[in-house]
């Protein structure tokens, strides 16, 4: 399990599972885990057989069908099934206080969150692109963790690898929604910019009080690093998905 937890804000958590996996060295495609990619959905559910195994006996397993929007779902009653919930609902992060529930997120390029209030038991976790950033999940996500009784001053989140502004060009359509974060926007040409999403999402974060000791951002560009990372921009959009999970031992 420690091999894929990278966020030291969470090393010292008893009881919490979360962390980001990678390609496995070997077979770059074994790690692969998303259903929705159009990747042999066999091999998909083998790979999600394996990487089930790591964690203890009837754990349940939430993936829902990102679409790039800020909804976040509570899934604390979402009891009547085993093993992994391939849902077709369309959302972009769930929170929970139910134990024994993984919440995971699949991405290439895209950020995921992980966010956990250790007193009071509640996990969250959310997918967010430059569309997702720009409609401010991180808040949603937040405020849904609050509904169910996390406090901001005990929420840590960690900001998984995603692709960052050495190689993330972007046109003025999207670079104009993010103006107002001036360092995560590099200008590097007539109406071209590179983008950071990460540090767009700490901002927002920031903006509603949670620490800044208590958010961990990942220095990982999967880009660059598509060696251990999957990259949509890198693979010209025909790359798998890795997953970013968070979830609560019984
Ligand atoms: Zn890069």
């Amino acid at each position: 399990m420690k091999k894929w937890n990278i966020y030291k804000i969470f090393n010292q958590e008893n009881g919490l599972f979360a962390g980001t996996t990678t390609k496995n060295l070997k077979n770059p495609y074994a790690y692969s885990l998303a259903i929705h990619t159009g990747e042999n959905a066999q091999k998909i559910k083998l790979n999600r057989d394996e990487f089930s195994k790591k964690f203890p006996k009837n754990f349940k397993f939430i993936s829902f069908l990102q679409i790039h929007s800020s909804k976040i779902i509570d899934v604390s009653e979402y009891e009547n099934f085993n093993g992994w919930l391939e849902s077709n609902i369309e959302a972009d992060g769930m929170v929970t206080n139910k134990k024994g529930v993984m919440l995971t997120i699949l991405t290439a390029d895209c950020l995921g969150l992980l966010a956990y209030d250790s007193k009071n038991k509640i996990i969250g976790a959310a997918h967010a692109g430059w569309r997702g950033t720009k409609q401010n999940i991180a808040k949603n996500l937040i405020e849904k963790m609050q509904k169910l009784g996390a406090k901001i001053e005990n929420i840590k989140v960690a900001l998984s690898p995603s692709i960052k502004s050495c190689c993330y060009e972007v046109g003025e359509d999207v670079a104009k929604n993010f103006y107002q974060y001036s360092d995560a926007l590099v200008k590097t040409g007539e109406k071209k910019w590179h983008l950071d999403i990460s540090i767009v999402n700490k901002s927002q974060l920031m903006d509603l009080n949670i620490k800044e000791e208590n958010i961990e951002v990942s220095s990982i560009c999967t880009s660059c690093k598509n060696s251990d990372y999957f990259s949509y921009r890198k693979e010209c959009g025909c790359s798998g998905r890795f997953i970013s999970y968070i979830g609560m031992d019984f």
